[in-house]
């Protein structure tokens, strides 16, 4: 058997459809793009994926969240955290995350991707303007607080490994599209920040807002 990585790329051609990405925004009357959050663990993000996934649905965009424990169940159940495999796992959520962008999707990425170099590889698949980096700045004290699913006591415990702030590294994104200090800000303002540059960026238009 042939691995994968061993086929010969040329015998596969690249079928162009007759709907283009354009006509699909055309027809959705809003741009596509991907919206990632990254952050620390407890930081927001699933939080705000979900409360801005509502908030552009109710305006009839098309969207959807790719969330970092749903994608674990299936698309990469056969990965755990090393370094490896957490950029194995980055590598086909943006090629996941690439199609429903293509599909005019306006897709919302929320894992916690705590290395710039994965992030930056997922950011190279895009369009400038396509790939909208959104860092939720919380500090370690305020997510191990919060501690929503007690990651952070068994982390502490040494009961998960390689976990993100205590065993692993978090690098802070140098210059992401948005940072929202979501330590100690509500909710509701962190996505209407993030809907806010959606609008200026004409992702998504004007008539939309006046439905709100
Ligand atoms: P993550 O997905 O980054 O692990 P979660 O969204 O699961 O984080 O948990 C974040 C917790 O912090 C939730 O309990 C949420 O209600 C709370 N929280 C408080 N303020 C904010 C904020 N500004 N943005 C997001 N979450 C917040």
């Amino acid at each position: 058997m042939i691995a994968p990585n061993e086929m010969k790329l040329s015998n596969i051609k690249w079928h162009s459809g007759k709907i283009g990405k354009k006509d699909r925004w055309l027809k959705n009357s809003h741009k596509s793009a991907l919206v990632w959050l990254t952050g620390l663990s407890a930081s927001g993000k699933s939080t705000v994926a979900v409360e801005l996934e509502r908030m552009l649905f109710g305006l009839n965009v098309n969207t959807f969240v790719l969330d970092g424990d749903n994608v674990r169940h299936g698309l990469s159940r056969d990965l755990r955290f090393s370094p490896e495999d957490r950029s194995e796992n980055l590598r086909r959520i943006g090629e996941v995350a690439k199609l429903m962008v293509e599909a005019g999707v306006l897709t919302i990425a929320a894992f916690i991707s705590p290395y710039r170099r994965d992030r930056k590889n997922v950011r190279l698949l895009f369009q400038e303007n396509e790939f909208i980096e959104v860092y939720l700045r919380c500090s370690i004290g305020i997510c191990e607080q919060r501690d929503p699913k007690g990651f952070y006591r068994k982390a502490r415990a040494g009961l998960i490994p390689e976990f993100t702030g205590i065993s692993a590294p978090y690098e802070e994104p140098e210059n992401p599209e948005i940072a929202l200090d979501t330590g100690n800000m509500p909710v509701e303002a962190a996505v209407e920040k993030i809907y806010s540059y959606l609008m200026d960026r004409n992702i998504i238009n004007a008539s939309r807002q006046s439905r709100r």
